[in-house]
């Protein structure tokens, strides 16, 4: 299990400044999440952490490895940053699964392509990741055959399967139908159980509560908290 230093961390879109200063440690085998309104850089923030968007100044570490840069100001390679994001896996709201592919085959997929394993053993690691997921007998589905709960635990395996040190997910409920949210995040909670280290941008205010080890609330692109749920949440 990873553990993420964010450092001073600096992030502009043009001349609007989306993170400003943050500092947070995100401890190993814990599940951090980052809650705050709409609009106050929690996606910019998560999307830092594996360089999807590149931070401008500050320093990102995975396991006290800088991500994107060699050096402040000198961007890494390109290899070398997509060595460093093998063991770091993302969850989106959108599910973003390969509509002509069934269940299995977008999960054995990535196994084949960038892990190089061969199509029999990638079928047999994507089974068991579906398999974790509470989605053994829906494997030979397609995505148009799956709820939308089903095709976001689906995502999950994809990520599981590829065994990484972190994950992250960005708003993983919020397009889900009320009534599916509960499938998927207590598949994340069977996760953070297994002493994954999770960063969670969430709304959900239960799995915050519950599930968190430690909250980071954001507000206008600052980090105003940092805190276990208790002190910071009150929820029943
Ligand atoms: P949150 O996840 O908390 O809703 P975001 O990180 O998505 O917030 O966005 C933070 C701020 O940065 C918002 O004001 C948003 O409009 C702006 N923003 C996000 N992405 C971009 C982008 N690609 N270009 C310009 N502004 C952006
Ligand atoms: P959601 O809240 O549904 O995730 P967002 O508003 O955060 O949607 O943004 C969706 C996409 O649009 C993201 O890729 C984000 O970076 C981009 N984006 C957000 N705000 C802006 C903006 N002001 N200008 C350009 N792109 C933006």
């Amino acid at each position: 299990a990873s553990a993420v230093e964010i450092r001073k961390v600096n992030k502009f879109y043009g001349p609007f400044q989306a993170l400003k200063n943050i500092d947070l440690t995100i401890p190993p085998g814990k599940v951090t999440c980052l809650i705050g309104p709409s609009g106050s850089g929690k996606s910019t923030l998560l999307r830092c952490i594996n360089f999807l968007e590149p931070y401008d100044s500050g320093e990102i570490r995975i396991d006290g490895q800088m991500i994107g840069y060699d050096a402040p100001g000198k961007l890494m390679s390109g290899r070398k940053l997509r060595e460093m994001r093998r063991s770091i896996g993302m969850v989106f709201q959108q599910f973003n699964l390969w509509p002509h592919m069934t269940a299995q085959q977008n999960v054995a997929e990535g196994l084949v392509r960038v892990r190089g394993l061969r199509k029999d053993e990638a079928d047999e690691r994507a089974a068991e990741a579906l398999r974790k997921v509470g989605m053994a007998d829906k494997m030979a589905n397609h995505p148009a055959r799956l709820s939308g709960g089903q095709q976001q635990r689906v995502a999950i395996a994809r990520a599981i399967a590829m065994e990484p040190q972190l994950m992250l997910f960005d708003e993983p409920t919020s397009a889900l139908d009320p009534e599916l949210v509960g499938e998927v995040l207590s598949v994340m909670k069977t996760l953070a159980q297994e002493g994954m280290t999770m960063a969670v941008v969430t709304h959900e205010m239960g799995f915050a509560a519950h599930v968190a080890d430690q909250v980071a609330f954001l507000e206008s692109g600052e980090l105003v908290a940092v805190d276990t749920p208790s002190t910071l949440l009150h929820h029943p």
